[in-house]
């Protein structure tokens, strides 16, 4: 541990693709997911610390490949922090801001790498360099999205014994028929202490999405999140009209602005993310946003990123007041981590632990073999 007093010089800031598999497709409206492809980014200070970040390139989400997220962060955003102080990690992340428009996964990876540098060399977790902890656990949910209902409750059953309480439905993968009858046979299957929410990925139309409520209110969900496309304000007003299930709002929100229309339109709630946002402070900022207009906030990895984005997840919801509609992390997903020792779940729950930063030990064998040269 160093004096706080002495500078915190950064020597390089390094990014890495890697393509990693899932440990089988993922199937969502308009996507499935066998292999992901993430960016790593690595920042190294004079004096020899190290600190890590990741962001899931997701082009449809973000607008970022991994091939230009990995030539913005080495080409443009390292010459603006090498040589500079990385103690004044705000003025940092503001001299970067004045200098790009968007690139939010790219942004956020690096916020987390620098704060992981900070956090190693002070010796503090993540958790207490972005704020004051509420909890020093999360309890996250877990994404059924195998295309199929026999396959996701085979699956939500399996989960369900390993401690999972929260689950979330990829809808718009079936027709309407079908995903109805799958929720209500979930609900049987999991019984009336686990909470279910629907994600449609803007797979539904008004008339899909007002049917599918209606025919599962016995199943009590939760939310839904994201039914229409982000474009399509009209259904979504209408569905908030009908007050029938509170309404989350994912791909449609993608910074403030975006938060205070949805809470115009009716929406009760919004995913956040941090490629979305632009790293931990947008979306701590964002948090306060929907607290000061009564919004609820689910906090989560895009699927699906390692244990190192997924760390920082975890901080960041156990910093945020209240996470009522749950936290999800990604790395289970994958067949290949790239740390050494992946986030446990015990009895569904997740700790923070003391060590400092993300509090992971990347498995540089892992990082090397996966990468995309
Ligand atoms: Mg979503």
């Amino acid at each position: 541990m160093m004096p706080i007093h002495e500078k915190l010089m950064i020597q390089s800031v390094k990014a890495y693709a890697v393509a990693l598999p899932l440990t089988k497709p993922i199937k969502m409206a308009h996507a499935v997911f066998e292999t992901v492809e993430n960016v790593i980014v690595r920042i190294e200070s004079e004096d020899g610390f190290v600190g890590w970040g990741e962001a899931a390139s997701a082009p449809s989400l973000t607008g970022e490949t991994w091939q230009g997220m990995v030539s913005l962060i080495e080409g443009f955003i390292a010459p603006l922090m090498v040589g500079r102080d990385a103690r004044l990690r705000s003025s940092l992340m503001s001299h970067i801001g004045a200098h790009i428009f968007g690139a939010t996964g790219s942004i956020s990876a690096v916020e987390m790498a620098l704060i992981d540098l900070l956090g190693h060399r002070y010796n503090l977790p993540f958790a207490m360099l972005i704020g004051g902890m509420c909890r020093d656990h999360v309890e996250p949910m877990w994404i059924l999205g195998n295309g199929s209902m026999e396959a996701d409750l085979a699956d939500a059953q399996f989960r369900h014994g390993k401690g999972y309480r929260s689950f979330k439905v990829k809808g718009g993968t079936q027709s309407i028929d079908q995903e109805i009858e799958a929720t209500m046979r979930l609900r049987d299957v999991l019984g009336q202490d686990v909470k279910i929410c629907i994600d449609a990925n803007s797979g539904y139309d008004l008339a899909k999405a007002r049917r599918y409520i209606s025919a599962t209110s016995a199943a009590r969900v939760e939310f839904i999140e994201q039914p229409f496309p982000r474009q399509d304000i009209a259904s979504l007003k209408a569905l908030a009209a009908d007050g029938s299930i509170p309404i989350c709002a994912d791909q449609s929100v993608h910074d403030i602005a975006d938060i205070h229309l949805q809470s115009t339109c009716g929406v009760s709630g919004i995913a956040l993310k941090l490629n979305k946002l632009g790293g931990v402070t947008a979306a701590l900022h964002a948090a306060s946003i929907c607290e000061e207009n009564g919004m609820k906030i689910i906090v989560a990895a895009k699927v699906a990123e390692s244990s190192i984005a997924s760390a920082a997840i975890m901080h960041l919801a156990s910093v945020i007041p209240s996470v009522e509609w749950g936290v999800s992390l990604t790395h289970p997903y994958l067949a290949v981590d790239l740390v050494k020792q992946p986030l446990e779940l015990k009895d569904g729950k997740s700790f923070l632990g003391n060590k400092p930063g993300l509090g992971i030990d990347v498995d540089m064998d892992n990082l090397d073999r996966y990468r995309i040269r």
